[in-house]
């Protein structure tokens, strides 16, 4: 259930209004990594979640960015007031100010319109609270992006309360992720085939060029084997065929469902005993007819 209250989460004080810098703030209300796609994500995933517990953390969240789109919203249709009536505002975004009378709708900061495309939705709880964390940083950037874009005091408290929010919540949901007390890299029910998970491939040969002009600092390739991925990760170099190396350990083997670690807290039919599931093959009985 839903219920509006008549009052913002965070009071929004502008000083002078912005039009150009309303228009960038559309990113976060109708953008990829905006408001609306975090609260339709979140309250989606919790529809779909069968601990309680953390069903609950989706909806609260999913809820407090509807709040936050509210906020947003509010800033940005101070920003965007001139536009009503001021022909050189109109021109910061004609589309917002000719079809949107000035007001702010559902596009990005470049006039795309809001779609579902940008929800990561997967009925697997552990694998969608990993995407809700990366949503989380995604969000945290741009609005520390947008701070950086604007002198105006009452704008800069606003996005500085947002974009505290989003980290609290980036903490909320790795501690979601850990109450599932699952292996760090346990997804699913399938473990990876034991060696072949553990092999990081060098895929590149040459030598490293770190300056974008072909200029004269390059690093021989020999000091990947010193990068943290390629040990302290417990992952294990291997060269390629063509460079002399054993390449990947290929050997056929077969997925065994059942054998990763899950939890009690995973969507079913996850987190339960579910072995192999039965495959139905379309038969003759489909050719007779
Ligand atoms: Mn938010
Ligand atoms: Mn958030």
């Amino acid at each position: 259930m839903y219920h509006h209250v008549k009052k913002l989460m965070y009071t929004v004080q502008v000083g002078t209004p912005d039009p150009r810098f309303g228009n960038m703030l559309l990113e976060q209300f109708g953008g990829a990594n905006g408001e609306l796609a975090a609260a339709m994500q979140y309250s989606i995933q919790g529809f779909n979640c069968e601990d309680p517990g953390c069903k609950d953390l989706l909806m609260d969240i999913g809820t407090e960015e509807l709040s936050h789109l509210e906020v947003v919203g509010a800033l940005i249709r101070m920003h965007l007031k001139p536009m009503k009536t001021d022909r050189a505002a109109a021109e910061a975004d004609p589309l917002v100010a000719i079809a949107g009378g000035g007001g702010v709708s559902l596009v990005n900061s470049v006039g795309d319109a809001w779609t579902a495309d940008y929800l990561k939705i997967t009925g697997d709880l552990a694998v969608d609270l990993r995407s809700n964390i990366a949503a989380e940083a995604r969000a945290k950037i741009v609005y520390e992006r947008l701070i950086s874009f604007t002198d105006d005091k009452g704008s800069k408290q606003a996005l500085q309360f947002l974009m505290t929010r989003e980290i609290t919540h980036m903490r909320a949901f790795t501690a979601a992720l850990e109450s599932m007390e699952k292996p760090r890299f346990s997804i699913g029910i399938i473990k990876p085939t034991p060696g072949l998970v553990d092999q990081y491939f060098n895929a590149s040969t040459g030598e490293s060029d770190t300056s974008e002009n072909g200029g004269s600092e390059n690093r021989k390739n020999e000091t990947l084997g010193g990068e943290p991925w390629t040990h302290n990760s417990g992952l294990q170099l291997v060269d390629s065929e063509i460079e002399g190396g054993e390449g990947l350990d290929i050997t056929p083997y077969d997925p065994q469902p059942g054998t990763e670690v899950t939890s009690k807290k995973d969507s079913t039919p996850v987190g339960e005993d579910v072995g192999e599931r039965k495959v139905k093959t379309p038969g003759k009985k489909l050719k007779a007819s």
